[in-house]
């Protein structure tokens, strides 16, 4: 278990160093396979993920209920729904990085730039604007997420699932990147030559 809560919290600190997400915004989360049921690892609430330590990690199984001391993320909910709704996710990062939340928050889409796969949909996937932490949020977000690896959350910020944490984390490093791309690119557009 300690090297799952170890790799939480360095990507926790390289996620935060990037500035993918500030203050105490942002949690992500690992969901630990076991013969005996899963369980997850959540950052806790309340806490930036700038300076976590071992013990601020919280374990949960798959109803939610603690494992250990500590307070999880409010979007701990959410976690749970996704992880049961996608049995090949293990982990999954939340962050409200500038670039890809300014479109959130704006009535632009985020095109799905080379680099996120097949393209099914010229849009990243995205959904309504429920409130944090509610049980709504966490419905509505696992079912968007549900046949993507990244969905946009209206006027909120950004969620990215994968198999690996590593990877989730390179995803919504790129999921950024491209958001700065389109944005350089609406801005060079509406500049005369
Ligand atoms: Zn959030």
């Amino acid at each position: 278990m300690k090297k799952h809560i170890n790799e939480i919290i360095n990507v926790s600190n390289e996620i935060y160093n990037k500035g993918l997400v500030s203050g105490k915004a942002g949690n992500i989360s690992k969901r630990i396979k076991g013969s005996t049921g899963d369980i997850v690892a959540i950052t806790p609430t309340l806490k930036s993920l700038s300076y976590l330590k071992e013990e601020d990690i919280v374990l949960v199984d798959m109803d939610g209920n603690l494992l250990t001391r500590g307070k999880p993320s409010s979007e701990l909910n959410m976690h749970l729904e996704i992880y049961k709704k996608r049995s090949d996710v293990n982990a999954i990062v939340h962050t409200h990085s500038t670039y890809a939340t300014g479109f959130a928050f704006s009535s632009k889409k985020l095109k799905r730039l080379e680099g996120f796969g097949e393209i099914k949909n010229p849009y990243l996937n995205s959904i309504e604007y429920f409130k944090p932490g509610t049980s709504e949020l966490a419905k509505n977000a696992s079912e968007g997420i549900k046949n993507e690896d990244v969905l946009i959350l209206k006027n909120h910020g950004v969620i990215c699932v994968s198999d690996k944490l590593k990877e989730a984390k390179l995803l919504s490093i790129f999921v950024e990147e491209s958001a700065k791309t389109q944005f350089v690119t609406c801005m060079l557009n509406s500049v005369e030559d």
